[in-house]
Order: C-alpha cells, then structure tokens, then sequence
C-alpha cells in the first residue's frame, strides 16, 4: 500500500488515501476480471518467470499456486508440446496443440510482448471448433465413400448402353456419361483431399523427377490434343524427396489447369528448376488470366473465378486445394502470379532439404 509524504496537510492526506483506496480498488476488481476469463492468462517477465496467472491457466496449462509463481515457464512445461515453442521465443502464435494441463482439450496459444520487456500469454481452448472441424471432415469422408459404390453401379451401366442402338437417346446418353464421370471424380478428388487434410507426415520416397517430367508433359499434350504449344525446361539436376503419388497429383493438376484455361494456340511451359534456396517447379500459360482479387482465394474448395468455365472444362474445383495440401505436406509453398488476359504461372517452391541429387536406388 502506498502511504502520504510526511509533509502532507491533513486534507491532502485524506485526498491521497481517497485516491491510493480507489487505484487498489480498480487494479483488484481488473485482476478479478482477468482470473475469471476463459482464457488461460500467464504474466511473464523479461525472463519468462511467472509473474501471475488465472484460473484457467491452472487448469488449461496445469499450472498451480503458488508454487509456480515465479517459475520459469518453458522448464515448467519442458514436457509439454509448447516447450520448443517458448524456447525459440517466436511471436507466430501456435495453434492447436494439446493443452498440458488436460490433454485431451486442443489449444491456440499466442505471446504477447507489453510494458517493460514483459510478456503476457494466452491460451484460448479450441477443442470445440476441432471436434466440429473433424466431425466435417468425417462427415465429407464419409459421403464420398458412401456415393462411390452407387456412382460406379451407375457408370458401368451406361457404359453398357451403346448409343447406337438407341439413336434417339444418344445425346441424353452421352450428356448422362459426362456428368457421371464428373460426379466420380469429384467423389475422388474430395476423398484425395480427406486423405490429405489428416495425413501429417509423408512417407519420404526417393522422386525421380526425369521420368515425372515426362509423364506430365505426355498427359498435357493428350489433355490438349494438339491444341497448345507445351515445351518442358528441365535443369533443375535434381529429384525430390516426397510422396510420388500426391507430387504427381500435384504437379499434372497445374498442368491440367493450363491446358484448361488456356485458349487453342496458347502455349504453356513445364519448368523445373533451381532457386537460390531450393528448385521450383513451375506451369507458366499464355491463357485467361486471373485478376487480383481472385488470387488469395483460389486454393479453397470449390472456388472458381468463372463457374461454367470450370465446369465446361471437366473442373471439379478441388485442384489447387489438393495441390495446396500436397505442397504443405512437403513444406513447400504454392505460389501464383497472374494477368487478366496474359496468362498465369503457378510455382510450387521446394527448399534444399527436399532435393536428392538426380539417379536413384542407393539412398538407403
Ligand atoms: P477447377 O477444377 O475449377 O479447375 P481448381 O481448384 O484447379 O479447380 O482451380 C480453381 C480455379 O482457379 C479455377 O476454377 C479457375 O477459375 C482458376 N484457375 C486455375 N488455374 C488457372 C489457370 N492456369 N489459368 C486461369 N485460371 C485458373
């Protein structure tokens, strides 16, 4: 508690501990406030010792009073999944991890720089929004898996009816094929994309990046049917260490998409090649283009700048999602530079750690 100089009158004395009462009373009732919030607040000083905490750090991160006043946070949660975290001092927050003082809640937690040198940390539980997250995921799994059966049944059936012998529905027919194959391979793509979406690691496989090359091109020009110059640049000197079956995915979706928006005698160039930190694979095309505001959307499910112009060319509209979640799965980045009317280049951005030198069978 603050006291009055020596010097002070006596109603100068009164007036202070009026003012001294109602600053104790303020900073109780904020510190109350704070103890009751659902999020679970750390104070820390300069050094990362525990200052102060509220409840829901007790029971969020397990920490306990008062024992752990004046602890240092990260060898008190040395444990923990947030210990890398605390200890590289980084102001990215992090999100969704499991909350050490109850495991089976999931936390984002961010760190808050303010006054002197201290630091404030927060920890707000997110297990709601992971249980809905995944009941989405499960639920888009499970229709996916649910229509194949059907879909298949029905494919193979119209398959079996030759438009020939059935000449006045032979357009009806054809129509009925198309968007049975198109339903098929939404079906597929989406199931790519839950697979995708809880897959946290690869299985690194030695990529033979020459022979992948090839293939894409070769799928390109059966895709464009002589309709697009397609050239290939390949000095990049190197294979990648990854998933073959999701690269390839990756790689011939951006490919597909070229010959896709791309109007008959446009050209499209297929590059692999190095970059001060890494290699870049990269489909450039001459085609429509995409303005700006397109842009930061595009990876999302189902977002197409010009619905009937996916659709009309066999879009599902799940590409680039699933070539996003392929890139983040090899730690590369998808990047896409674009002018309306000029044409489009997509690079997929692959740091050294992911190259092998170019051959194969003796990485053990
Ligand atoms: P879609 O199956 O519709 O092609 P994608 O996820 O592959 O779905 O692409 C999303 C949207 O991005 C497309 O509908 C199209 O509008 C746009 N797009 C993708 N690639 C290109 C490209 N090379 N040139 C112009 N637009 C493109």
């Amino acid at each position: 508690m603050m006291t009055a100089p020596a010097s002070a009158s006596p109603l100068q004395h009164d007036r202070f501990m009026t003012r001294s009462r109602r600053i104790a009373s303020s900073l109780r009732d904020l510190r109350n406030a704070a103890s009751q919030l659902p999020d679970a607040v750390v104070l820390l000083d300069q050094n990362q010792h525990v200052r102060w905490f509220n409840h829901a750090a007790e029971n969020l991160l397990g920490l306990s009073r008062p024992k752990d006043r004046g602890v240092l946070l990260q060898q008190r949660l040395a444990t923990s999944d947030l210990s890398d975290w605390l200890r590289d001092g980084t102001l990215e927050p992090l999100n969704d991890v499991s909350a050490p003082g109850h495991p089976e809640s999931h936390l984002n937690v961010s760190m808050l720089p303010f006054g002197r040198r201290q630091q404030l940390l927060l920890a707000r539980d997110i297990s709601h929004l992971t249980r809905l997250e995944q009941v989405r995921r499960d639920f888009v799994a499970n229709v996916s898996h649910e229509l194949r059966t059907p879909l298949t049944v029905i494919h193979g059936y119209l398959e079996l009816i030759d438009p020939e012998d059935v000449p006045e529905l032979a357009s009806v027919l054809n129509e009925m094929r198309v968007q049975s194959k198109r339903m098929g391979q939404i079906v597929e793509d989406l199931l790519a994309l839950s697979r995708l979406e809880t897959q946290h690691q690869i299985m690194d496989e030695r990529v033979q990046m020459a022979p992948l090359l090839a293939t894409v091109r070769k799928e390109a020009e059966a895709l464009s049917q002589g309709r697009h110059q397609i050239t290939l640049e390949s000095s990049a000197e190197a294979d990648l260490l990854g998933s073959p079956k999701d690269l390839h995915s990756a790689l011939s979706n951006l490919v597909s998409n070229a010959v896709r928006y791309t109007p008959t005698g446009g050209n499209i160039a297929i590059r692999w090649q190095r970059t001060p930190d890494g290699a870049a694979y990269s489909v450039s095309d001459t085609g429509f283009g995409i303005s700006a505001t397109h842009l930061a959307r595009l990876t999302e499910r189902f977002y197409r700048v010009s619905s009937s112009r996916s659709r009309d060319s066999g879009g599902t509209g799940l590409g680039l999602s699933i070539v996003k979640h392929v890139m983040n799965l090899h730690q590369a980045q998808l990047r896409i530079e674009s002018t309306p009317g000029a044409g489009s280049t997509f690079t997929c951005h692959f740091n050294q750690a992911r190259l092998l030198p170019p051959g194969g069978g003796d990485e053990g």
